[in-house]
């Protein structure tokens, strides 16, 4: 019902004057659950108990994310075609960037050495939030290649044979329109996500392509349709083998995705 939004929230009930405390009930119970003070809860807004930020909705938000992402990503893999030579990699709830650098095929896109040189020079760019700070003044080289290492993506997508390495990304939207007024806001802030990871193999691996491709799902979890075509054609254009086309059958799969 909250993610549905047919709850009244505290900052709503507040606005017409029928509550005082706009403090989160939902993280009140979580806190309250494991014996935590509730002092400081912060404001129970729509936005708040539909994020992975509410102690208590967090592991509802985080299945409905995977959820959806588990369904678009079937659709994805439906639609390449026989040819194509895309291959997606899964980053389990284990996995990260230094996980993953431990398989062969990541190792040759670029040594684990050559990417934690190049993510420490990166990290340095990205602002430090203020939770992080202590880390970062004990050991600032540590902090860095720790925060790179631990950045996970949704999804990657790879074309060896052409150098390309796609990086997937699913937000979900609070805007209560399904249309493409949903996508802009919430693409911006998937790119500055992973806006490190992308600077870092760019600046590891040269010779390769990286680039984010992200996708949008609304309140009532669905995609924008074309948007979504859109983003298939985009993987579909470097599943070829060295530019090669392998065909137009791929648009037709996709259409009855
Ligand atoms: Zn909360």
């Amino acid at each position: 019902m909250a993610i549905a939004r047919t709850i009244p929230v505290a900052k709503w009930l507040a606005t017409i004057e029928r509550r005082l405390d706009v403090g989160c009930k939902s993280c009140n119970r979580a806190r309250e659950q494991c014996g935590a003070s509730s002092q400081n809860l912060l404001e129970e807004t729509y936005g708040h108990i539909d994020s992975a930020f509410c102690d208590g909705m967090a592991t509802t938000v985080t299945a409905a994310h995977h959820f959806i992402w588990r369904h678009l990503y079937a659709s994805m893999q439906a639609a390449q075609a026989p040819a194509s030579k895309l291959r997606f990699v899964r980053p389990d709830e284990e996995s990260n960037m230094n996980t993953l650098w431990q398989e062969e095929e990541f190792k040759q896109i670029c040594s684990r050495e050559l990417l934690t040189k190049k993510a420490v020079e990166i990290e340095k760019q990205v602002s430090k939030k203020e939770h992080e700070r202590e880390r970062h003044d004990f050991d600032p080289k540590i902090f860095y290649e720790n925060r790179f290492r631990n950045r996970r993506p949704d999804d990657i997508v790879i074309n060896k044979n052409h150098q390309t390495l796609h990086i997937l990304e699913l937000k979900r939207s609070s805007n209560r329109n399904e249309d493409s007024s949903l996508l802009g806001v919430e693409e911006d802030e998937a790119n500055e996500q992973h806006k490190s990871i992308i600077e870092v193999l760019k600046a590891a691996a040269p010779e390769w392509t990286f680039d984010q491709i992200n996708f949008v799902a609304g309140r009532r979890s669905a995609v924008v349709e074309e948007d979504f075509y859109d983003k298939l054609e985009r993987l579909r254009s470097t599943s070829r083998e060295n530019g090669q086309d392998s065909g137009g059958a791929c648009a037709t799969h996709m259409r009855s995705a």
